[in-house]
C-alpha cells in the first residue's frame, strides 16, 4: 500500500515515535511524506521514504495530487489544531480529497493506531481492488 505521512511541527516528534513503534509494519509498504516529516522519520527509522517538498513549499499539495489520482491508500496526518499555519487552507483540500476517494485518514495518533493495526490485519486490503495496478 502507499502510505503518506504529514506532521505539523509540534507533532513531528510524535510521528517519529509512532513510526519507530510500527517500523516493522511500515517497512512492508511504500511510504511518502512531506519534506521535513519524511527526513525526520527516515533518519530515525531507516525506512525508505519518498520525500516531497516541505509543507510550506507545497509538499502537502504534491501529496494531495497523488490522492486526487487515488494513488494513496492511507494518510497519516498528525495535525496541530492550536497553531495555525499560513498554508493551512490546503489542508482542508487534502481532507476533502480523502473523503472523495474514501481514503482512510488519521489526523491524530489515536486514530493512526487503529488504522495501522487494521492495515496489519488486512482490513484495508480492499484498496488493492480499487487500484491493483500499483503492485
Ligand atoms: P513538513 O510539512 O513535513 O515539510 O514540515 C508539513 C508541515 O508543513 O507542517
Amino acid at each position: 500500500m502507499n502510505i503518506a505521512l504529514i506532521a505539523h511541527d509540534s507533532k513531528k516528534e510524535l510521528m517519529v515515535q509512532f513510526c519507530i513503534a510500527y517500523c516493522g509494519i511500515l517497512s512492508r509498504h511504500s511510504l511518502c511524506a512531506t519534506g521535513t516529516t519524511g527526513k525526520m522519520v527516515s533518519e530515525a527509522t531507516g525506512l525508505s521514504i519518498q520525500k516531497f517538498l516541505s509543507g510550506s513549499q507545497g509538499g502537502d499539495q504534491q501529496i494531495a495530487s497523488r490522492i486526487s489520482y487515488n494513488e494513496i491508500d492511507l494518510l497519516l496526518f498528525f495535525r496541530d489544531p492550536l497553531t495555525p499555519k499560513p498554508h493551512e487552507p490546503n489542508e482542508m483540500n487534502l481532507l476533502r480529497l480523502c473523503d472523495m476517494h474514501n481514503i482512510p485518514l488519521a489526523t491524530n495518533i489515536a486514530t493512526a493506531e487503529v488504522l495501522i493495526h487494521g492495515l496489519e490485519r488486512g482490513d484495508l486490503d480492499w484498496r488493492n481492488i480499487v487500484n491493483p495496478k500499483r503492485y
